[in-house]
């Protein structure tokens, strides 16, 4: 039996090892896992309690609107509930989104490297995907991104903060962006770290919901509120397109325990300020250690680092990971000596920190 022609070459998602299997296979006792950006600090205690409560109606179909939650983050963002769409994360929001949208007569564009998500589910619809480098600090290079609309250019995806590089677009960018793709062309707004800003560099992409009806903006619990487990993230954009989206929506694609912990995440304020400025000051932590080791980094926006280490990425990851550290270096991202780490706690980065400073003594330099 032939599956769709676009399917036969994509890759099996390979995921990293689990920290259990890890521990067992280099007989050690303690693993760091810096490689997803997860939240070092878990999630909120009281979406913890949600989730327990949630155990009573475990066999009861979840809300297939979400309408609780949607009317609470609707509020929170000053928008209307028929404005956003949830999805089991954010990943199921592109896919929801590539489905509505993408035919095989269709083009797409995005950065490179950037999130493999929008890649990824361009070409199960068999649309034509386009992806620009970013330039040399790691941004998107969106004047050459703007060179490649053309008018069978269905959406273009910008990953704000750009996840590998970490490096983020400001508001004046953005807009001067927007102006100049044609209305009929979608643009996804990527903000899965947006809760990280604190530079103020950022753009408050809602508010250019009312001028822009073509983007939508992706949001998530799976990065700051700590809830990766649970799947559970939004888009935000026009009624119109929202229910476009919304058309191709399994009916019940978030579970209640997800639903529930969102919720009791997104009211507690004083969990999520107490994370990012952690997050802030680890990333002074890791930038001054980097700087001291004469180390380039790309500009950090999220709760990550990309840092050049001058050696084989590959070499690296493998010798942090005898150490127990576990951390990110793709070969596709065709940064072949540079690695991606996630914020850790002080303590954590500082376990990282010692294990790279042995690295780097131990792996030779390219
Ligand atoms: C982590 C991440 C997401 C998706 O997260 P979900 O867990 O699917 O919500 C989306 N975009 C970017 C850029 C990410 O880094």
């Amino acid at each position: 039996m032939q599956p769709k022609k676009n399917i036969v070459h994509l890759p099996v998602y390979q995921p990293g090892k689990p920290i259990d299997e890890v521990k067992r296979e280099l007989g050690l006792t303690e693993v760091i896992k810096l490689a997803s950006n997860e939240n070092p600090f878990g999630c909120s205690p009281k979406a913890k309690e949600a989730i327990i409560a949630a155990v009573e109606q475990t066999s009861i179909y979840p809300d297939g609107g979400a309408v609780e939650l949607t009317q609470a983050v609707a509020d929170e963002l000053g928008v209307q509930t028929n404005q956003i769409i949830f999805g089991a994360g954010s990943d199921e929001v592109i896919l929801m989104i590539a489905r509505a949208f993408l035919t095989p007569e269709d083009e797409t564009i995005t950065a490179f490297p950037t999130f493999p998500q929008y890649k990824h589910n361009a070409e199960v619809e068999g649309a034509k995907v386009i992806e620009v480098p970013v330039d040399a600090n790691g941004k998107h290079d969106l004047q050459a991104m703007l060179a490649k609309v053309t008018d069978k250019t269905k959406i273009i995806w910008i990953c704000n903060p750009n996840n590998p590089t970490g490096t983020v677009l400001d508001e004046h960018e953005i807009t001067g962006f927007l102006d100049a793709v044609p209305d009929s062309v979608m643009v996804v707004l990527d903000e899965a770290y947006v809760e990280y800003n604190v530079t103020g560099q950022f753009p408050d992409s809602i508010k250019l919901l009312d001028k822009y009806k073509n983007i939508v903006v992706l949001r998530t619990f799976s990065k700051i509120f700590g809830l990766a487990s649970l799947r559970i993230g939004y888009g935000v954009g026009s009624a119109e397109l929202i229910r476009s989206v919304n058309q191709v929506r399994e009916p019940f694609n978030t579970t209640t325990y997800a639903q529930k912990a969102a919720l009791a995440s997104v009211r507690d304020t004083g969990f999520i300020e107490f994370c990012r400025e952690a997050n802030a000051k680890g990333i002074q932590q890791l930038t001054a250690a980097f700087e001291e080791l004469g180390l380039s980094y790309f500009e950090a926006h999220g709760n990550f680092v990309m840092v050049d280490v001058q050696r084989p990425g590959g070499a690296v990851f493998q010798s942090l990971l005898r150490q127990g550290i576990i951390i990110r270096h793709d070969p596709s991202w065709g940064y072949p000596t540079k690695i991606r780490v996630t914020v850790g706690s002080e303590e954590q980065n500082n376990k990282f920190l010692a294990a790279l400073r042995h690295t780097l003594g131990e792996v030779t330099a390219s």
